[in-house]
């Protein structure tokens, strides 16, 4: 009701957007923290946000907006995350862009403070992309909590990122782009299956990782909507049954 009456925004993207934080909440991909966000369709300089909440508990209610700047826009009283920044830094420098997931994940944490770079190394987790950048926010702003608290360091950490689906964030966790809100949310959760496959993979032996032609393919096929909605429908299952 408060979105249809506040922004007109379509009501259907902000369900959509709630299942995610809950999907992202229950296969692991964030805990306390972490948060997805959605550009308005209607407005690409505006995106919706949850309040500062764990995702599993967001509910359309606690849903937000903000200018790319990380305003919000919506008179709203509720407190917004700390952490705002990353989402419409990344919006405003692509516009291919419409969701944003940014999560704390331990299997990603390990390549993001090590010489070790992660690489696609399964089908499923082939969207991740080659040569996915690390960003160091002590370059730039030397002594920090690590947090991305201002639009400064948010705009940095987009121009490492460049063109990339997912960027890495040392000592912290990761930023994970889609087209859609079901592209962000699946390959972040792939993201983190494929990191995991990457560290028990190692000790082993050396890796035959994707080539760049099959992580094309792979991904590809990744982002097809018979795989898309076969996962996301799974994903939402299993929120449901909990
Ligand atoms: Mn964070």
């Amino acid at each position: 009701g408060k979105f249809l009456e506040k922004f007109g925004a379509p009501v259907e993207q902000i369900d959509e957007l709630v299942l995610a934080n809950h999907i992202l909440a229950n296969e692991n991909v964030v805990d306390s923290f972490g948060h997805i966000s959605l550009r308005n369709p209607k407005n690409p300089n505006q995106f919706f946000l949850s309040c500062s909440r764990s995702p599993e508990l967001v509910s359309a209610d606690d849903i937000m907006e903000f200018d790319l700047e990380g305003n919000s826009v919506d008179g709203s009283t509720l407190r917004p995350y700390g952490e705002r920044f990353i989402h419409g830094s990344i919006m405003e420098a692509r516009p291919d862009v419409q969701s944003v997931v940014h999560n704390h994940s331990l299997s990603v944490i390990p390549f993001t403070v090590t010489e070790t770079k992660l690489q696609p190394i399964i089908h499923t987790g082939a969207a991740i992309g080659k040569n996915i950048p690390v960003w160091d926010i002590y370059d730039k702003f030397g002594d920090t909590d690590l947090l991305v608290r201002n639009i400064d360091q948010g705009r940095d950490l987009a121009r490492t990122m460049g063109n990339s689906n997912v960027v890495l964030m040392r000592g912290h966790g990761c930023a994970v782009t889609g087209r859609t809100i079901k592209e962000a949310t699946l390959t972040a959760v792939y993201l983190q299956i494929a990191a995991s496959v990457q560290l028990q993979s190692m000790p082993l032996g050396k890796i035959r990782y994707l080539t760049d032609g099959e992580t094309e393919k792979c991904t590809e096929m990744f982002y097809s909507d018979l795989s898309m909605d076969r996962v996301w429908e799974t994903l939402a299952r299993r929120v449901t049954n909990n």
